[in-house]
């Protein structure tokens, strides 16, 4: 089944009429009641951690979708929270570890396959300083955890295009640091 989500919206969640699709604006409205909702980008974070040996932190996914891939350590940004609230507790959460500072580092759009329908993400990317590794372990939904040097990173392992193109981003700014 297709996965786009004028597929999957058909009725109102408010009244429970049948409602239309605009497919082109990803827009929903319902001609009993009106209420009208807009399919946008939701809000992610991706952590950029590095090791003092320069090394890339990257978490082999032990869920759906890409479970086995690599990703970033990061996660939806909750209703009402900052995209720097929410990198600093998904890496709590998923490290057990606390960054001594983070810093922007960009914006990149993601089609995320999520229980049969497309999901659209924008993941906000931040380097993230961590002095203090001693209490890194990983929570339930990581299989692992590798450090891998950025320029070694197989490209074919990594789970998400959006998490492709930080890593690229990564990848050109240490290059150019030489
Ligand atoms: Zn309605």
């Amino acid at each position: 089944m297709d996965k786009h989500p004028v597929n999957h919206y058909k009725y109102c969640p408010r009244c429970a009429a049948k409602g239309i699709f605009n497919a082109h604006e990803l827009a929903f409205k319902c001609n009993a009641c009106g209420f009208e909702f807009y399919i946008n980008a939701s809000a992610a974070v991706a952590a950029l951690i590095e090791n003092d040996r320069g090394e890339l932190l990257l978490a082999r996914r032990g869920v759906n979708p890409h479970k086995g891939k690599l990703d970033l350590p990061g996660g939806f940004v909750d209703a009402l929270e900052s995209a720097e609230q929410a990198v600093m507790r998904e890496i709590k959460e998923e490290l057990d570890v606390e960054p001594d500072r983070i810093e922007y580092f960009g914006s990149f759009p993601n089609e995320y396959d999520f229980s049969g329908t497309i999901v659209y993400t924008v993941d906000l990317a931040f380097k993230c300083t961590v002095s203090n590794f001693s209490t890194l372990k990983y929570r339930d939904d990581i299989e692992g955890i590798v450090f891998i040097k950025p320029e070694k990173i197989d490209f074919g392992e990594v789970a998400f295009h959006s998490i492709k193109k930080i890593i690229q981003k990564f990848q050109n700014e240490q290059h150019n640091r030489k």
